[in-house]
């Protein structure tokens, strides 16, 4: 089955032939990225934009760089110095741009549910890039290719998922796409940030690592999310880090070959020691950083060629 979306937006109606797809063609991409010439010209005559109006560092240069490994032309809209800032809303902030003919929107922004409003009015492919504690799906994809490759499966996979669930868009993505693909995932953090409500997405909750990381195959570690709180979710830090921080000790109850991964960017010595996530033996944060690129371009190559063949089959009309 092809990839068959108009935007990214979210994991959520994705269909797991679709994940597989993207992740096939992220692993070509990934091939080319080691590469002395990095070049293809998947995306050759398209303007990409990207609008973050929340800072970022791995997720807006991954997708620049992406963009520019294909042949796009590539800008970056400055959001802290635009009209948003004058007082424009979103969505004539979206129709301005839409007047440049862009022909992929990347976009992050602090507000579940942003991004899809925008793409409404558009007429290009969107890709959202985080919005709120709603979804991050590019990085739920990159995060599959690297336990795809790490474990040589997608399926069947023990997997648990530790820290501030509650405020996370990334523990979203990923809880959605492991289980479309079958695996077990588990919840590991204290109840004030794991809410009961996710076990809607037929995971289990622990609130104790020990038990919660028992014979795992790939323990995913969260930042806190202090931006969205809104009010005191744990004592202290350094409390946080001994009950639920990852050290030598709470990972030898998983799996001795799981993994070690963490979105970024990371708070050693809150939700994880350095010793560990240095450790290349266990820890593929590196390898995440590296798949984001791989699977960003894989995203934008495949969206633009549904953009294309929409294009082709409204005679020319921009769609
Ligand atoms: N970089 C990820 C995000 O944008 C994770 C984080 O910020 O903790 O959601």
């Amino acid at each position: 089955m092809a990839f068959r979306q108009k935007h990214l937006l979210g994991i959520e109606p994705l269909h797991p032939d679709e994940i597989t797809a993207l992740l096939d063609v992220a692993d070509r991409y990934v091939d080319l990225s080691r590469q002395p010439n990095k070049h293809s010209d998947a995306l050759k005559g398209l303007t990409q934009i990207n609008m973050f109006f929340e800072n970022s560092t791995r997720t807006q240069s991954s997708f620049e760089l992406a963009g520019k490994r294909l042949g796009a032309d590539v800008m970056n809209m400055a959001m802290q110095a635009s009209s948003i800032k004058k007082g424009e809303t979103l969505i004539d902030t979206a129709l301005t741009l839409n007047a440049m003919h862009p022909d992929l929107l990347v976009v992050r922004h602090p507000h579940s549910g942003a991004v899809d409003l925008l793409a409404q009015k558009v007429n290009c492919a969107v890709l959202n890039a985080g919005d709120g504690r709603h979804e991050h799906p590019t990085q739920a994809l990159l995060d599959a290719l690297t336990i795809r490759r790490a474990k040589g499966r997608l399926h069947r996979l023990n997997i648990a998922i530790c820290g501030d669930i509650a405020h996370s868009r990334v523990a979203r993505s990923n809880l959605m796409l492991l289980g479309k693909m079958e695996n077990r995932v588990r919840l590991v953090g204290p109840p004030t940030l794991v809410p009961q409500q996710f076990r809607e997405f037929g995971c289990e909750i622990y609130d104790d690592m020990a038990e919660g990381l028992k014979d795992v195959d790939v323990v995913m570690m969260l930042r806190l999310q202090k931006e969205r709180m809104d009010g005191g979710f744990i004592p202290s830090e350094r409390e946080y880090f001994y009950r639920y921080g990852l050290d030598a000790d709470k990972l030898a109850h998983a799996k001795p070959d799981a993994i070690v991964m963490h979105p970024g960017p990371m708070n050693r010595g809150v939700e994880i020691d350095g010793t560990i996530a240095d450790d290349i033996n266990r820890s593929v944060i590196q390898e995440q950083v590296e798949m984001g690129v791989a699977v960003r371009m894989a995203a934008m190559d495949l969206l633009a060629r549904n953009l294309r063949t929409d294009r082709e089959a409204n005679k020319g009309v921009m769609v």
